[in-house]
């Protein structure tokens, strides 16, 4: 592509890297989650891989890559599940994680670059007596920014809610795409939702102000039940009663937890499992009203997981699913939210429709101030037909579907604010080179 030999010749090998092998792995992330996006996207790449020591360089190529026209797409630790890095139009990965310093540490709130992984964060965070209110399962690895830009809510989600939830991402600083790029001071509500899980489409994030939580020594409980109404009814207890303090309420029918292979020596493997991640305080009440259900507690659960370095969110949101594949290589998954009023009849529906085509995994959390079951089914696939089938019989019965077989911005299902975002894009991204393809918008500059 013209332009990205002088764009190496211009900030060095350091910043700007050109071999092959190096430049494909870069421009991929977990797209191969969807058997349909595999199909799609096996193959597109960028063509290079340039990663700004500091802001003013991340200023100077964006600006290089708008004299040349050159398509940009911002990454952080590449974990999203729908191509959202996946170049396809070749140009620059633009590889974010130098940008990983502390701006601003305070009680209740603090400021990080864009690039710093939320692991680090958790880790910083924990010499100041605080914690990140929510996170990806993919925190090791995944960075602010691409949370920010890529994601929605995780662990923690059960009491601050996700992204959007107001309180929660405080600012952002965000660069334009133009000639002389501009630094926007991003705030309030509507303001910041041009740019929450935007696939880096209307601005580059810099960096980002969060609302922090106090640490609390979290306890890790897990029990097993023989029947799934029981392990769904607690499980709604639980994620409903104020009074305990919990980070995760995570609810995965039988198969799916015999996939759980590091849990092997401390679950029968054959039942389903509540996965509770909440206050020692608590931990009584929970253990009891386990019992009532019919609960069976894996004794000992917290040490076991301590004394093999484990995480107990590694079996939790989307590594329910990882680990599935890991034996089914060929299935996939998908994004539905059940009503919290008529999710039991929804789920019947669903059962009697595909049998155990689709495999249950609910994550209670807040939305809106409500506590809902948010879920990520496990999907035995067979055909794309058949997939969008199981979608559409969920759109039917009034579940409400994200599709994480697209890599469409709009098509995803979270697109309530869509229009904000697009309306940024052609204010900050007039030549429509922040990461073009992603939307089918028509009448905004890099629409497919
Ligand atoms: C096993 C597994 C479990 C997961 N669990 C969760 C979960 O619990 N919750 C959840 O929400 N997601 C989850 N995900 C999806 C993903 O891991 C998270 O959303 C993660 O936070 C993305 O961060 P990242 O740094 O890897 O982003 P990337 O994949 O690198 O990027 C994501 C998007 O953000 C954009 N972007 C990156 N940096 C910037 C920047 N500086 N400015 C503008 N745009 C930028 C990219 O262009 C891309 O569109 C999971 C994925 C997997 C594979």
């Amino acid at each position: 592509m013209n332009g990205i030999d002088e764009l190496q010749q211009a900030f060095g090998e350091d910043v700007v890297r050109l071999d092959e092998a190096y430049v494909k792995k870069m421009s991929r992330d977990y797209y191969w989650y969807s058997p349909v996006l595999k199909k799609q996207l096996d193959g597109y790449a960028g063509d290079c891989v340039a990663v700004p020591r500091n802001e003013e360089e991340l200023s100077d190529i964006l600006s290089f890559a708008v004299q040349h026209r050159l398509p940009v797409v911002p990454k952080g630790g590449g974990t999203g599940n729908y191509g959202q890095i996946i170049p396809l139009n070749g140009g620059i990965v633009l590889d974010t994680t130098k940008l990983d310093k502390v701006k601003q540490l305070k009680d209740g709130a603090g400021t990080f670059g864009a690039g710093i992984t939320l692991g680090k964060v958790e880790r910083l965070l924990a010499e100041t007596g605080q914690e990140l209110r929510f996170y990806p399962s993919t925190y090791m690895k995944s960075t602010l920014a691409g949370f920010i830009a890529g994601g929605t809510g995780g662990i923690g989600s059960i009491e601050y809610g996700t992204l959007w939830d107001e309180g929660n991402v405080l600012e952002l600083t965000v660069m334009t795409m133009e000639e002389k790029p501009r630094r926007l001071s991003v705030c309030g509500r509507e303001e910041l939702a041009r740019y929450i899980h935007n696939y880096g489409l209307s601005g580059v994030i810099l960096d980002a102000a969060i609302a922090l939580a106090p640490k609390t020594k979290w306890q890790n409980m897990i029990a097993e039940f023989d029947d799934w109404h029981d392990a769904l009814r607690f499980s709604e207890q639980i994620a409903k009663d104020r009074r305990i303090k919990k980070r995760l309420v995570s609810v995965c029918a039988a198969p799916l937890p015999a996939f759980f292979q590091p849990l092997r020596p401390v679950l029968s493997g054959s039942r389903h499992t509540v996965l509770i991640q909440a206050a020692p305080g608590d931990a009584a009440v929970i253990s009891k009203a386990g019992l009532v259900h019919n609960g069976k507690w894996a004794a000992g659960f917290d040490a076991f997981l301590q004394g093999k370095r484990l995480r107990a969110t590694d079996f939790s949101w989307n590594h329910v699913t990882l680990w599935h594949l890991k034996d089914h290589p060929a299935d996939t998954y998908i994004q539905a939210r059940f009503h919290p009023d008529e999710y039991w009849t929804q789920m019947k529906k669903l059962t009697e429709a595909f049998g155990d085509e689709v495999l249950m995994h609910v994550e209670w959390i807040k939305a809106g101030g409500q506590i809902l079951p948010s879920s990520q089914p496990v999907i035995r696939y067979t055909t794309d037909e058949r997939l969008f089938a199981i979608m559409e019989r969920c759109r039917e019965i009034g579940v409400r579907v994200s599709n994480p077989h697209t890599y469409l911005l709009e098509e995803g299902g979270k697109d309530d604010w869509i229009d904000h975002i697009c309306r940024a894009k052609q204010e900050n991204d007039p030549y429509g080179l922040l990461n073009p393809g992603k939307t089918k918008r028509p009448g905004v500059a890099g629409h497919v």
